[in-house]
C-alpha cells in the first residue's frame, strides 16, 4: 500500500466528530485528517443519552467537563428508569455502578436474593447510591476524598444536545488540525487493482483523496455498503422496532438525573431531560402501529408543550457483516444499529475509535488485524444486542400483541444461556470485555420479575442475622449520603449553566 498520509472521515455527526477528535488528539498532527460533511444532508440529531464510559473518552480527548456541559445544555445521568416493561404499571431503575458493598465472598446481589426470598430485603434502590439519588432527583460529583463512602462511588454519564455536542467536538478537532470540508459526496472512486477506495468526489467535482477512509455517513453507509457492498446482518426478528418519532418539549422544574424509557403498546418512549428542553422519542414497530398513531401516543405523553413538529426516523437493527473492509472502517450508524434503550450507540462509536487506534494501520493493511478488529466489533455488538433483547423477551404484558410476540420469540443461544444460569442460582456469566456488568444484568432480570430459584451456596456461610445487619447498615449509609446530596437541577445551574 501507499504510505498512510491522509485519513478521510466521511460524515460529521456524533460519530464523525468523535472520531476526528480522538484521532487528532492521539495522532498529534502526524497524518492529515480531513472530514467531509454535508449541511444539506444533516445529521440524525438524536442520541442524547450516554453511559459512564463517555467520561473516559472526554478525558482522553482533553474535553473540559464544564465547558462541554455548558455548550451542550448538558445534565447528569445516574441510570435509566424503566416503566411498564415487566407488567404494565411496573417501574424499576437500572442504575450505574455497583450495589451495596462487597464485604464477603460473593457479590452483594446474592445476599439480596436470599433476604428477598425471606421477605427481609428492602427495595433494591435502597442499596445503591445511584438508584437512591435518582429517586430523590439528587446529584453531586464523587467525593474521592471519602474513599469508604458510597459518595466516592457516584458513577455517572450525561444527557446532552447531540447537534451541540457535534459542534463542540468540531471546534476542538479543528483546533487540533482537522480540516473540515463541506459538500455532498456524489461519487466514490476505487482503485482498479484491489477495490480500495482512493477518493470521494463532491458534487462540485472536487476530489478528496486518502489512504484510510472512516465511514461515519450514518445509516446509508456510503462507503462500507453503497460502495463496498459489505452486507448487513439483520436482527429485526429479535428487535422488531423499526421506526421512531422524535420531538423536543418544554422543560419542567425537576431535572431528573436519569433517562426514562416508558413502554407503550407497540414500542416505548424515551425521555431525556436537558437544561433547556426535554428530548422525547417514540420507538415503535410499524407492523403493529401506524405513524399517525405513534405520533399521537408520543404527543400525549410529554411533560410540556412540543417545541417542534415530530420528526420521523426509520432504522433497521443489526450490524454490518464487517465493520472494516479493505481500507474503509465504518463507525457509528454506518457500522450498525441497536435501539437506544440502554444508550449504547455513542459508546460503540467510542469503542470503535479506540480499536482503530489499537489496530492503527500505519504499515499497510494486515488481514490479521482487520479480522481481529471485526471479531472484536462483532463480540461487542452481539453482547449488547443480547442485553437489549432481554428487555423485550422478559415482559409479562398481556395487554398488547406486540409484547406478547416479543415474550414468545426465539432468542439467541448466548442470551438463553445467561437466562438459564440466572434462573437457578442468580449467577451471571460475564465474558471478557462485555460492556454490561453482573449488577446491570441483575437489575433488569429482577426489575422485570425474574428472580432466581435459589442463591449462591456461599451466602449461607454468613448467619441470617449477620446478613440482615450488614444489608441494613448499607441501606442506612446510602440514605444518609443521599440526604447530603444537592438537588440535581440546582447543582447543574451552579456548576455548568448553559451558555
Ligand atoms: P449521522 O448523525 O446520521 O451523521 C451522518 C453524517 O454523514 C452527516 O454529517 C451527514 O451529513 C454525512 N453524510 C452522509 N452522506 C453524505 C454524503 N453523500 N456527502 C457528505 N456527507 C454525507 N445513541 C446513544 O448513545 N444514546 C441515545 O440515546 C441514542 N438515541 C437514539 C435514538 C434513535 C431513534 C436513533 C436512530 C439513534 C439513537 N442513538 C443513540 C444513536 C446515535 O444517534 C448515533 O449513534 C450517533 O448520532 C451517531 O450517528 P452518526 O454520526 O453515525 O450518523
Amino acid at each position: 500500500m501507499q504510505p498512510l498520509n491522509t485519513i478521510v472521515i466521511v460524515g460529521g455527526g456524533t460519530a464523525g466528530w468523535m472520531t476526528a477528535t480522538a484521532l487528532s488528539t492521539a495522532l498529534r498532527g502526524r497524518y492529515k485528517i480531513r472530514l467531509v460533511e454535508s449541511d444539506e444532508i444533516g445529521i440524525v440529531g438524536v442520541g442524547e443519552a450516554t453511559i459512564p464510559m463517555i467520561q473516559r473518552f472526554n478525558h482522553v480527548a482533553g474535553i473540559d467537563e464544564v465547558e462541554f456541559m455548558k455548550a451542550t445544555n448538558g445534565t447528569f445521568k445516574l441510570g435509566v428508569e424503566f416503566v411498564n416493561w415487566g407488567k404494565n404499571g411496573d417501574r424499576y431503575m437500572h442504575g450505574f455502578g455497583r450495589l451495596g458493598q462487597d464485604l464477603w465472598m460473593v457479590g452483594f446481589e446474592q445476599y439480596f436474593h436470599k433476604m428477598r426470598a425471606l421477605g427481609k430485603a428492602r427495595d433494591l434502590a435502597d442499596y445503591s447510591i445511584m438508584r437512591s439519588a435518582s429517586r430523590a432527583n439528587k446529584f453531586m460529583h464523587p467525593r474521592t476524598d471519602l474513599p469508604n463512602s458510597p459518595l466516592a462511588e457516584i458513577t455517572y454519564a450525561y444527557h446532552f444536545d447531540a447537534s451541540l455536542y457535534a459542534r463542540h467536538l468540531r471546534k476542538l478537532s479543528e483546533g487540533r488540525g482537522v480540516e473540515r470540508i463541506e459538500g455532498k459526496i456524489t461519487q466514490v472512486s476505487q482503485r482498479p487493482s484491489d477495490g480500495h477506495v482512493d477518493a470521494v468526489v463532491l458534487e462540485s467535482g472536487r476530489r478528496i483523496e486518502g489512504e484510510l477512509f472512516i465511514d461515519c455517513s450514518g445509516f446509508r453507509g456510503l462507503l462500507i455498503e453503497q460502495t463496498l457492498q459489505t452486507g448487513f446482518e439483520d436482527w429485526t426478528h429479535w428487535l422488531p422496532c423499526d421506526r421512531a418519532m422524535a420531538v423536543p418539549c418544554e422543560s419542567v422544574p425537576v431535572w431528573t438525573p436519569y433517562t426514562r424509557a416508558t413502554a407503550h403498546k407497540s414500542g416505548w418512549q424515551w425521555r431525556i431531560p436537558l437544561q433547556n428542553r426535554i428530548g422525547n422519542g417514540h420507538v415503535y414497530c410499524s407492523q403493529y402501529i401506524s405513524d399517525d398513531e405513534a405520533t399521537a401516543v408520543l404527543l400525549s405523553n410529554l411533560d410540556g408543550r412540543p417545541l417542534a413538529d415530530p420528526r420521523p426516523i426509520r432504522f433497521k437493527t443489526g450490524m454490518r457483516k464487517k465493520s472494516w473492509n479493505k481500507n474503509v472502517i465504518a463507525i457509528g450508524l454506518a457500522s450498525g444499529f441497536l435501539e437506544p434503550i440502554e444508550s449504547t450507540s455513542i459508546h460503540m462509536v467510542q469503542a470503535a475509535v479506540s480499536m482503530v487506534l489499537d489496530f492503527f494501520p500505519d504499515q499497510g493493511f494486515s488481514q490479521k488485524d482487520i479480522d481481529a478488529f471485526n471479531a472484536l466489533s462483532r463480540f461487542q455488538y452481539e453482547r449488547i444486542r443480547d442485553f437489549i433483547i432481554l428487555h423485550y423477551k422478559l415482559n409479562q404484558r398481556d395487554d398488547a400483541a406486540f409484547w406478547q410476540a416479543c415474550a414468545a420469540m426465539d432468542i439467541p443461544g448466548t442470551l438463553r444461556e445467561k437466562m438459564d444460569l440466572f434462573r437457578t442460582h442468580g449467577r451471571i456469566q460475564r465474558y471478557n470485555n462485555e460492556l454490561f456488568t453482573e449488577v446491570a444484568w441483575m437489575q433488569v432480570f429482577t426489575g422485570q420479575n425474574l428472580y432466581p430459584e435459589s442463591y449462591h451456596p456461599l451466602v449461607d456461610v454468613q448467619s441470617e442475622g449477620g446478613i440482615e445487619e450488614y444489608m441494613g447498615s448499607v441501606a442506612h449509609v446510602v440514605e444518609q449520603c443521599v440526604n447530603v446530596m444537592p438537588d440535581h437541577a440546582e447543582y447543574v445551574k451552579q456548576y455548568c449553566p448553559s451558555n
